[in-house]
Parts: C-alpha cells; sequence; structure tokens
C-alpha cells in the first residue's frame, strides 16, 4: 500500500508509525505482538490491546505475533493459553504460525545476561528481597548500593553459572543490571534480571530454576522477533528507559516502545488478579461466567466479536487514561444484534389467557416477521390458539395512571394476532389472579382493526399448548459501584461492592415453538424484553438462555441528549 492510498492516521500510534515509515526507520517494515502473560482469561481491556496490536499491524501490510509472556511458573497455566487462542480467534484475528513463547528464548536471554556481565553491567546479588526493597530508595530519596555491587566480573560469570546449575537456595541470590542506584526512575536502580525459584514450568519443565523477570524477557523477546513497534499500556511508560538501556547495551535489534491508556469501564474489575479472587471464591460461576468482563463470559453472553471490535474503535487510543461507561459498550452489542438478531416471542413470567370466544381446539397459523432490519430475512409462522400466555407484567387490574397496557375492560393488540379485551379476572384463594378471561376481535387478524379504532398497547404473546419451556437467566451489573473499587470501610475491597441480585433465573418461561431448534450460541431478540443468547448447555427440550442486554440503550439516551443540546446551542 503507498501511503497516499492510505486512510489518515487514526491516533498517536499511528502517527509514530507513518513516521517511521517515511524515514524508513525499520526499512518500512510494521511488526508487532501482543503479549499476554498466561496467568488469567483474557478481558475487555485485553481485547483493546489486541484490537490496537493487530489493527495497526493490518493496516500497514504486516504482521502480529501471538507471544505468551511466561516468566512467571508459578501462577501459569496450559487452560489459559488455550483460552487466550480461542479468544483471539473469536476477536477475530490470526496469528497463523507466528505463535511464540519468551519460555523459548530462556537460553539466549542466558547467554545475553552472561554478556552484561562480561561487560560490567550486571552482577550477581546476595541481598534478600528485603533488603532489595530498603536498598531501593524512593522517589525523593536516592537508593543505596549493595554491598555485592563490585564484584568481579569473574566471580559473578561463576556465581551466576552456578546459580542456574542450582546450587543456591531459592530467593538466595539475584542477578541485578548494573545501572544507577540514584537514577531518578525507580526502574533504573539496578533491576532484578534473574532469581531463583524451583517451579515447574508448564513448557520447560524442570530445566531452568532460574527465571527472568519481566523488564528482562520482554524487550529481548521483541528484539528476537525483529518486532518493530511495541505497543503496550501506559503502565510500562516508566519501564521504557530501561528497555532502551537493555536493547542498547546489547547492541541488538530495537523496537520502539509506544504506551497507550489502558481500558477501564464503570462497574466493572479488570485486573487479573481481582478476576482470579472471583473465580477461585465462587463469587460466580467461573471465568466465563456471563457477568465477567472475560472475552470467554462475553461470548457466552451473546456479545459478537464485531460489536466488541465496534466498541474498541470507538473508544480510540489515548494518551491518557479515562474510564469509559459500560453503556457504551453495551450499546455497541444492541447496535449489532439489532442488524442480525432474528425476532422471537417469548413470556417470562406467564400469565394465562382464556380467549372466551374463540373456538375450542382451533390453531391458526400467522405471520411474523423475523427481522424488520433485514427484510431479507422473512417472515414465520406463529400458532395462535384458545389459551395463550402473556407477560404477567403486561397486565394490571387498577392500571396506574399512564398504564396503557392490558387492565379489565381495556383493549391491547397481540402483536401479529387479534386485538383482545380483558372481560373478567379468575383468582386461586389466596387472591391471586390465576388467569385472564378476555374476547378477540375476528376482523382484527394480523393486528389491524378495519374500523380505523385504535389500541394503546401491543403486547407479545404465545399460545399456551404449543409453547415450549425454558429457563432464562437475568443477568445485572456484578458491581453496585460505577468504581467498584470505591469502599467506605478500611479493610474492605471491591468484593464489598458485589451486587448479590446480579443474577436472576427464572425456570417457567413458556417460548415459541420454533425456539426448541435454538443452537447454543444462538443469538434472539425476545420481543420487547431484550437480547438473549443460548447457552452453551441449551439443547431442544432444556432450553436455556442468558439475557444478553436489554432493549433500553441509555447510551444512545446520552447522545442524542448531546446532539439535541448542541443543536440547540
Ligand atoms: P494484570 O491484570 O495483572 O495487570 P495485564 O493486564 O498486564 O495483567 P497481560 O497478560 O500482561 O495482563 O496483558 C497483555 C497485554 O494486554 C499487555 O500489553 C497489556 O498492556 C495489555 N492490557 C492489559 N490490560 C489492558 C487494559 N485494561 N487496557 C488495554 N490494554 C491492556
Ligand atoms: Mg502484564
Amino acid at each position: 500500500m503507498t501511503s497516499s492510498d492510505r486512510p489518515k492516521p487514526a491516533n498517536f500510534i499511528e502517527e509514530i508509525v507513518e513516521e517511521h515509515l517515511r524515514t524508513g526507520k525499520y526499512g518500512g517494515r510494521v511488526h508487532t505482538r501482543f503479549p499476554p502473560e498466561p496467568n488469567g482469561y483474557l478481558h475487555i481491556g485485553h481485547a483493546k490491546a489486541i484490537c490496537i496490536d493487530f489493527g495497526i499491524a493490518a493496516k500497514y501490510g504486516g504482521c502480529c505475533n501471538l507471544r505468551f509472556d511466561d516468566t512467571n511458573p508459578v501462577r501459569e497455566e496450559q487452560e489459559y493459553i488455550d483460552s487466550i487462542r480461542e479468544d483471539i480467534r473469536w476477536l477475530g484475528f490470526e496469528w497463523g504460525d507466528r505463535e511464540y513463547y519468551a519460555s523459548d528464548y530462556y537460553e539466549q536471554l542466558y547467554d545475553w545476561a552472561v554478556m552484561l556481565i562480561r561487560k560490567g553491567k550486571a552482577y550477581v546479588d546476595d541481598l534478600s528481597a528485603e533488603q532489595i526493597r530498603e536498598h531501593r530508595g524512593t522517589l525523593r530519596s536516592p537508593g543505596k548500593e549493595s554491598p555485592y555491587r563490585n564484584r568481579s566480573v569473574e566471580e559473578n560469570l561463576d556465581l551466576f553459572e552456578r546459580m542456574r546449575r542450582g546450587e543456591f537456595p531459592d530467593g538466595s541470590k539475584v542477578l541485578r543490571a548494573k545501572i544507577d542506584m540514584a537514577a531518578g526512575n525507580i526502574n533504573l536502580r539496578d533491576p532484578v534480571m534473574y532469581r531463583i525459584l524451583r517451579a515447574t514450568h508448564h513448557r520447560t519443565g524442570d530445566a531452568w530454576c532460574i527465571y527472568p523477570t519481566y523488564d528482562w524477557a520482554h524487550g529481548q523477546s521483541d528484539s528476537i522477533e525483529t518486532i518493530t513497534h511495541s505497543l503496550c499500556s501506559l503502565e510500562f511508560e516508566d519501564h521504557r528507559p530501561l528497555y532502551d538501556w537493555f536493547l542498547n547495551e546489547l547492541g541488538v535489534h530495537h523496537p520502539q516502545q509506544i504506551e497507550f491508556a489502558r481500558l477501564n469501564l464503570s462497574y466493572t474489575v479488570l485486573s487479573k488478579r481481582k478476576l482470579l479472587k472471583l473465580v477461585e471464591e465462587g463469587h460466580i460461576s467461573g471465568w466465563d461466567d456471563p457477568r465477567m468482563p472475560t472475552l470467554a463470559a462475553m461470548r457466552r453472553r451473546g456479545y459478537t466479536p464485531e460489536a466488541i471490535r465496534n466498541f474498541c474503535d470507538g473508544i480510540g487510543v489515548a494518551k491518557a487514561d479515562s474510564v469509559i461507561d459500560v453503556a457504551k459498550l453495551e450499546h455497541h452489542v444492541r447496535e449489532d444484534l439489532n442488524r442480525r438478531a432474528p425476532r422471537v416471542m417469548a413470556v417470562l413470567r406467564p400469565l394465562k389467557v382464556v380467549i372466551d370466544n374463540y373456538p375450542e381446539g382451533k390453531t391458526e397459523e400467522l405471520d411474523a416477521v423475523n427481522n424488520p432490519e433485514d427484510p431479507g430475512s422473512g417472515t414465520r409462522k406463529v400458532p395462535f390458539s384458545r389459551v395463550l400466555y402473556i407477560e404477567e407484567d403486561d397486565f394490571r387490574e387498577e392500571p396506574p395512571i399512564k398504564y396503557f397496557r392490558l387492565a379489565p375492560g381495556r383493549e391491547v393488540r397481540l402483536r401479529y394476532a387479534y386485538f383482545v379485551k380483558c372481560i373478567g379476572v379468575t383468582k386461586d384463594d389466596a387472591g391471586r389472579i390465576t388467569e385472564l378471561r378476555c374476547t378477540y376481535d375476528p376482523a382484527t387478524r394480523g393486528g389491524d382493526a378495519p374500523d380505523g379504532r385504535r389500541v394503546k398497547a401491543t403486547l407479545h404473546w404465545v399460545s399456551a399448548p404449543h409453547a415450549v419451556s425454558a429457563a432464562v437467566r437475568l443477568y445485572d451489573r456484578l458491581f453496585t459501584k460505577p468504581d467498584p473499587d470505591e469502599v467506605e470501610d478500611e479493610g474492605k475491597d471491591f468484593r464489598a461492592n458485589l451486587d448479590p441480585h446480579s443474577l436472576e433465573v427464572l425456570t417457567g418461561c413458556r417460548c415459541e415453538p420454533g425456539l426448541n431448534g435454538a443452537q447454543p450460541g444462538g443469538h434472539y431478540q425476545f420481543e420487547r424484553l431484550g437480547y438473549f443468547c443460548a447457552d452453551v448447555d441449551c439443547r431442544p427440550g432444556k432450553l436455556v438462555f442468558n439475557r444478553t442486554v436489554s432493549l433500553r440503550d441509555t447510551w444512545a439516551k446520552i447522545e442524542r441528549r448531546h446532539v439535541q443540546h448542541d443543536a440547540g446551542a
């Protein structure tokens, strides 16, 4: 692609990349990577990083590697690697045969560490982790040099080799870069490069008992893979001088690290440590519980990859952290599902209706539109009969003002069917309504009155003898506060803000018969109720649906208000 037929740079990262393409810094190449640590499932924040990493490579005709940053054997597992692969593919990105592991580079990293020791730029330190922390100093005060800092090159080479051979106990020694204990940037105060740790690694097994730190492994892995642009989130900005120092000292290929703002979402935690806590303590059913912000959970809930990608595009790429309203994500989900989800009728809390003047035993097949947004999707037949279910909520014995749905003596439309009028209510001994008695007007078939008479409400319904049963899970936000980390009492944490009512399971739902064919992952709009997705456990005769999102779009309303406001101003 030439620069003239390319769209304008969409953000500051693309501006930097284009500058490099102009100056030929990397020979016109663009090569990025997405570097997850396999210690948890990917979440919506990672989706942002994935869209940026893979998106920029694609835009400039380059490629993007998947690299597992597996330098901490204690917290990493194969299950996470498998889920990460699945989730990236599901989002719509491909890395081909470019799947790499930092652990593949352990030998090279070791050799490079020896090289730095030879240059007098790294040393073995016997201070404990605690002492190293104390020696590090603070933002205001310089650090203190370790008494082992001036060991000879020979002694360091010998000790480092014996560290690798396993001659010393865990935690008794580390290898540190020899930079500057008075550096303003604390990351440059002789950072640790290797620690001794006897733990079985999920890929290298027990071959190693020393493991590289993130800082030592990351930039060098980028370099080995000849990455050009190492895109990461803002918390690594202070690590960039160290990233550059290592590569300069080694004199090897030197990618450009560029930082962007992390995604933060209201009502959501996006730290793997906290998400793991929710899983381990059983606050939710697992990493893919549809209330989680993981991609696996969003998939199960019915979010689509297109909606997530549109959301990531929509929020853009900024240099400063901010919190995005979770309603914005839900808005993109609705927009996408509105286009693709077939409409069906399902009654979540059924109230029985008997049409007194409809012949017993008769069934009519009425035409219903599958998706008004997609004329190509056609119509289907839904059965109508004498006994129906409507939503409990769609009837009030004593309707308040502005309640236009069904009430005694009132007429409403049943979607795609007839006008019906409530003429009576049957109650049990406890005074609870058990069924409504109605009449229908045969002249209104299809939902219109030839005499032009109007009704103020249209209700969804299902025919009782034809309906199929389903369990429906209604999900709400997992946390009660926009900032889940905001707690009143000291000693409490985000778990104090979990909403105990974030899941409601309805078991007696009744659906139109066609839903018996719902396949796991299938999307539907239940008319008037919201978007729902057939759960992974959904099968004929045992239907289970997850509510993806309700129909009410608070974000669109906010947007509209802004537009009106802007227009009025
Ligand atoms: P933790 O939750 O422990 O902070 P992490 O989010 O850093 O872990 P990694 O697996 O190291 O998890 O992340 C892989 C990549 O995803 C990194 O490049 C990181 O910058 C990016 N990333 C992680 N969280 C977000 C987020 N909320 N927004 C944007 N990018 C993110
Ligand atoms: Mg990380």
